[in-house]
């Protein structure tokens, strides 16, 4: 029996791979490379090069493969292009879902771990944030990950867990593998452009939130501590465990000049800034309560120091200056 990774060959869906494989799992990879890179799949993995939406290259797999379980990554994720196109997420997101839904129930695979997001709960009412709070999200990247999990849960035996990240970041500590998007818009590997030579500052969004140092303040999560909880989800839900949503987080939250002075000390340079205006959409501050996940999946993060975090993540970029370059 094997596992069905859709994404695969992106930033935490390649990450997830590595540590499926270490853990001896058999791991089947679907991915369309429209964000994904090739170079990103582990050989240890069998690759098919297809969309989700595509129902015929999802039978095929199902076909040809005995999928006991599916781990699904396999979505557009960046809030702004989700504002300008709102459609381009529904489609490739929420249809994505549907036919991903349609086939598994086809061919009786009957667990799903989904990757979701802090932004199904929009602006936050309260710091941490609980699983049970509100969820209002505040861009159509949100929405279509709510809908995911809203969908998930009408269909008949079927068990799934939805994890709601908050901020990943960081990579493979031997820097084989890391984060490479483009356009890049994440902060960490923005700010580790200007040591290299590839940005000439780091821009803040807004310097006038309600925060210590007016800048916002967000839980950065080390993508391995991410991969392990899917794997403990899935072990979780192979147990027999019952259908549910977590956060993952560390619980603490860092600033914008937090982690610009972190990097700092990690490349040991100073790194040019500049204040900007603030970022539409963007809550002041996003901390999670991962209580949940520590005490149900007995998941614990590895990697709560942020400058070990950073750490990684510097690894990966100073090794690979222009990404995968697939
Ligand atoms: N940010 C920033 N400058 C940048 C990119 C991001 O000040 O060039 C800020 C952004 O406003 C947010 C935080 O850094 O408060 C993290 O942003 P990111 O896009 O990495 O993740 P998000 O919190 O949007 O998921």
């Amino acid at each position: 029996m094997s596992i069905l990774v859709c994404g695969g060959a992106g930033y935490i869906g390649a990450h997830t791979v590595y540590k499926l494989i270490e853990a001896g799992e058999s791991v089947i990879i679907v991915d369309n490379l429209q964000t994904g890179h090739r170079k990103a799949i582990n050989p240890a993995a069998k690759f098919y090069e297809g969309d989700i939406r595509n129902s015929t290259t999802l039978e095929k797999i199902f076909t040809e493969n005995k999928i006991e379980a599916v781990i699904h990554f396999a979505a557009n994720s960046l809030v702004g292009e989700s504002v300008q196109n709102p459609l381009k997420y529904f489609n490739n997101n929420v249809y994505g879902m549907q036919i991903l839904l349609e086939a598994m129930e086809k061919f009786g695979a009957d667990k799903i771990v989904f990757s979701s997001t802090a932004a199904t709960y929009g602006e936050p009412e309260k710091i941490p944030i609980l699983e049970t709070d509100k969820t209002a999200p505040t861009n159509p990247y949100g929405e279509s990950k709510l809908i995911m999990e809203k969908m998930i849960k009408w269909i008949k035996n079927l068990r799934y867990v939805s994890l709601r990240y908050f901020n990943a970041a960081g990579a493979l500590e031997s820097g084989e593998i890391g984060e490479d998007h483009h356009p890049e818009t994440h902060l960490i590997p923005l700010i580790l452009q200007v040591p290299l030579g590839k940005r000439d500052h780091i821009t803040i969004f807004g310097e006038d939130y309600p925060t210590p140092d007016g800048t916002c303040i967000r839980d950065y999560i080390h993508v391995l501590d991410l991969a392990d909880a899917h794997i403990l989800a899935l072990n979780y839900l192979r147990a027999g465990g019952n259908s549910d949503i977590f956060n993952l987080g560390n619980g603490k939250g860092f600033s914008v000049k937090e982690i610009i002075s972190s990097a700092e000390k990690v490349v040991g340079k100073k790194i040019k800034t500049e204040i900007g205006a603030r970022r539409a959409g963007d809550p002041a501050q996003l901390i999670a309560s991962s209580d949940k996940a520590r005490k149900i999946l007995h998941w614990t993060p590895q990697f709560a120091d942020v400058e070990k975090i950073i750490e990684t993540a510097w690894t990966w970029h100073k090794n690979n200056p222009n990404g995968y370059e697939d």
